[in-house]
């Protein structure tokens, strides 16, 4: 299958205007960087909000109101995070699903995360798997260790996800899994041969090496200011769209079509919307 579908992470939760100034923060300026990213060739927008204070916030209202202004802007397909930020109650961060948007992403266990932790016990994995099949929202089940795989995998075999599967595997998450070649390969195989997986590299050097592995072990790309904020040493990207328009031409390059919204619709079996 040469598709290829790309994934943009606009915001994120920690990233921040000192960090890179072209961060979108408001609802507005990420529904801007929703469609340029779209344009630029991306079909999925990875989907986080911040307060009026510009930080990290699962707020079911901010949610709402961001969602319908990117949906007035693009058709690009919608995955919120339900993994929120460091220190967030659980309760907190399923709000968005809520919203029933077409994908979630659902982490798929406890990391450590710089000098913090993400906290997610099988029992609260369970139910956020729940509440998005109740929805019909397809979850990418996000695997920042090796262990997470394979609670992926018991979540399947218990029934509360189905088919067709979608894994995010994020690799450089200081205090987690590092990114090389030999890590994405492992956690790749373990996923079922019939699962979609896309690579997630965080960091400058991991975000441009995971283009190429995902290219090179069949996995789908995604880029954005939540993993990244260079374009190259030294250089800031000018906005999440040229991430994304690297991405595509070198997916191009390579042989591969991109994947338009309604692609990842089908692929997928998102709902309708
Ligand atoms: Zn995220």
């Amino acid at each position: 299958m040469n598709t290829m579908v790309l994934t943009c992470a606009v915001t994120g939760a920690e990233t921040t205007r000192e960090q890179n100034p072209n961060l979108p923060v408001t609802p507005r300026e990420i529904a801007d960087a929703a469609a340029e990213a779209r344009d630029a060739g991306a079909a999925i927008l990875h989907l986080h909000v911040r307060d009026e204070e510009g930080k990290a916030t699962q707020d079911l209202k901010v949610f709402k109101e961001t969602m319908s202004l990117i949906r007035k802007k693009t058709d690009i397909v919608i995955e919120v995070t339900t993994g929120g930020a460091v220190g967030m109650t659980p309760e907190e961060r399923l709000q968005p699903v809520y919203l029933e948007p077409e994908m979630a992403s659902l982490d798929c266990g406890t990391v450590n995360f710089g000098e913090d932790y993400l906290v997610n016990t099988l029992p609260e994995i369970r139910i956020f798997a729940r509440e998005m099949k109740a929805r019909g929202v397809r979850p990418t089940m996000e695997c920042f260790d090796l262990s997470h795989v394979y609670t992926a995998l018991e979540m399947i075999k218990e029934g509360l996800v189905e088919p067709p599967f979608h894994f995010g595997f994020v690799l450089g998450v200081p205090g987690g899994v590092p990114w090389s070649m030999d890590n994405l390969l492992l956690f790749s195989r373990l996923a079922p041969p019939e699962a979609y997986w896309t690579a997630i590299g965080i960091g400058g050097k991991a975000a441009k090496a995971s283009i190429f592995g995902a290219l090179a072990a069949g996995g789908f790309i995604r880029q954005g200011f939540e993993d990244n904020v260079y374009y190259e040493k030294g250089r800031l990207a000018a906005g999440n769209a040229e991430l994304i328009e690297r991405a595509a031409a070198i997916s191009k390059r390579a042989g591969f079509t991109l994947a338009e919204p309604g692609d990842v619709r089908r692929m997928l079996k998102l709902k309708e919307i």
